[in-house]
C-alpha cells in the first residue's frame, strides 16, 4: 500500500476507485502481499521443510484460501464448517489438522470420514470419544495430543492460550497419562504432540521456552512422535513503531530442538500469512463536534471489524486522498452501532476530514471479516482481491433481503 500522486493505492489500484465501484465499507486484499508473506515464511524455515497449515479461522474467504492452497499450504481448522470450507477450497485432507477443545461427535465423525491428517485432541474425554467412534467405524485414527506447556506468550491476555489457567490442551501429567493410554489403544494411533501458546507473539523467547518444555516432555514420555505441531501465533507489526516476530531466531530454536528430535514440524499460522494483506475502506458519514469530544462517524462499525472492541486493538488509519492539511483537534473514530465500544481509534493531528471523505484501516486481513457479524442487522461488507491492476470481487456484499 502506498500513496501514488496523493492517492492511497493497493498494488496499482486507487482505493478511491474501489470505493466508487463497490461502495463502502469494503475489505481489500493484496495478493502480491500474500505471495510475499508465504514465500518469506517458507524461506525462513526451509531447512526443515515444515508442513504449513493455514489457520482458517483468521480468514474464511474460500477464494482467498484457494489462492493460499496454490502455494502448497494445508489447513488448521477448528470446526466442521471450517473443515468443509478447507475441503471446498481444494486443500488436501492429508494436510489438514483439526484443533479445538470442544469437538462434537458429529465433527469427529466427519473428520474421520474425510481422512484428515490429524485430530489434535485436547482432553481425556475427547480421546475416549475419538476412540469410541473409530472403533464403531472399524478404523484406526491418527491423533495428536495438545499439551498446555504453561508458557506465558507475553501477549494480550485475551489471546494467550498456553498458560495452565487457560482452557486449552492438557497438563504435563495428563499428557503422559494419555500417551500411555493411546499406546494401548487399537483404534487410535498417536502421531503428534501439539502446542499453541497464543497469538500476536512478538518475541521469540516464549517460543524458545515452549520448545524446551516440549523437548523435556517428549523425552519423559519416551514415545516417538512423527509430528510436532508448534501451532501459530507469529506476531505482525500493526503500527509503525511495533516490531514483528523475528523468524530467524525462532528458526534457530527449532533447529536446536530438531537435533535431538527426529520429527516433522507443523505450523499453524494465520495472522502472519494474511494479517497485513487486508485493508478496510470506509466513508465518513458525519462529523460531530462538541466542546467535550469530537467524533468521526464512519460507515464501518464493530460488526465489520471487531478487533478494536474485542481486544482493544488499534489499526493504523489513513486518509485515502492526502491533502497535507492537518487538524488541530482530537477525533474519536467510531461506527454507527449502538454500543460505546463501537470505536476504532482516537487520533490527534490527523488530516482534516470532511463528510463523505474516505479512510482506510490497515492490517485487517486476519480476524477482520472472519469475526464480522450482522449485529444491528447490518449486512456484511464486500471483499475484493487486488493483483496488480486487476480487481476481483471474492465475496459480494450481503443483501438486506438475505437478513430479513
Ligand atoms: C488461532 C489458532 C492458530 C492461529 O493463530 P495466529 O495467531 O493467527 O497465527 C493456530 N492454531 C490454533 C490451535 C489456533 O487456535
Amino acid at each position: 500500500m502506498k500513496y501514488i500522486n496523493k492517492n492511497l493505492s493497493i498494488e496499482k489500484v486507487k482505493f478511491s476507485n474501489i470505493a466508487k465501484k463497490f461502495g463502502t465499507p469494503t475489505y481489500c486484499y493484496s495478493y502480491g502481499q500474500l505471495k510475499e508473506n508465504i514465500n518469506t515464511f517458507k524461506k525462513s524455515f526451509n531447512s526443515f521443510s515444515p508442513l504449513i497449515c493455514f489457520a482458517i479461522k483468521s480468514n474464511t474467504n474460500v477464494n482467498l484460501i484457494r489462492e493460499i492452497k496454490k502455494f502448497g499450504l494445508g489447513a488448521d481448522v477448528v470446526s466442521m464448517g471450517e473443515l468443509m470450507l478447507a475441503l471446498k477450497a481444494g486443500i488436501d485432507p492429508k494436510k489438514i489438522v483439526f484443533s479445538g477443545v470442544g469437538k462434537t461427535s458429529n465433527e469427529i465423525r466427519y473428520a474421520i470420514d474425510k481422512k484428515i491428517l490429524l485430530i489434535n485432541a485436547e482432553s481425556k474425554s475427547e480421546i475416549r470419544e475419538i476412540e469410541k467412534i473409530s472403533k464403531s467405524k472399524k478404523k484406526i485414527v491418527n491423533i495428536g495430543i495438545r499439551l498446555n506447556p504453561n508458557t506465558d506468550a507475553k501477549t494480550l491476555k485475551q489471546i494467550s492460550t498456553g498458560k495452565k489457567e487457560n482452557k486449552f490442551g492438557v497438563s504435563e501429567k495428563t499428557f503422559i497419562e494419555l500417551v500411555n493410554y493411546s499406546k494401548l489403544s487399537k483404534n487410535i494411533n498417536l502421531k503428534c504432540l501439539s502446542v499453541h501458546i497464543g497469538s500476536q507473539i512478538l518475541d521469540y523467547k516464549p517460543y524458545e521456552k515452549m520448545l524446551k518444555v516440549v523437548d523435556r516432555i517428549v523425552k519423559k514420555s519416551n514415545y516417538k512422535f512423527d509430528f510436532i505441531d508448534l501451532g501459530g501465533g507469529m506476531g505482525i507489526s500493526y503500527e509503525k513503531s511495533n516490531k514483528k516476530l523475528n523468524y530467524q531466531k525462532y528458526n534457530i530454536a527449532i533447529k536446536k530442538f530438531l537435533k535431538s528430535n527426529d520429527c516433522k514440524i507443523i505450523f499453524e499460522p494465520g495472522r502472519s500469512i494474511v494479517g497485513n494483506i487486508g485493508s478496510l475502506i470506509s466513508k465518513v458519514i458525519y462529523i460531530k463536534e462538541s466542546n467535550k469530544k469530537n467524533f468521526i462517524i464512519l460507515d464501518a462499525a464493530m460488526n465489520d471489524l471487531m478487533r478494536p472492541a474485542l481486544y482493544g486493538a488499534n489499526h493504523k488509519t489513513l486518509p485515502v486522498v492526502k491533502t497535507n492539511q492537518i487538524s488541530k483537534k482530537v477525533y474519536e473514530f467510531v461506527g454507527p452501532i449502538c454500543e460505546s465500544t463501537d470505536k476504532f481509534t482516537t487520533l490527534k493531528h490527523f488530516q482534516k476530514l470532511k463528510e463523505k471523505d474516505l479512510v482506510v484501516m490497515c492490517d485487517v486481513g486476519a480476524y477482520g471479516m472472519s469475526l464480522s457479524s450482522n449485529y444491528n442487522l447490518r449486512p456484511k461488507p464486500t471483499e475484493i482481491s487486488v493483483k496488480g491492476s486487476k480487481i476481483n470481487v471474492i465475496k459480494k456484499r450481503q443483501k438486506l433481503e438475505e437478513l430479513i
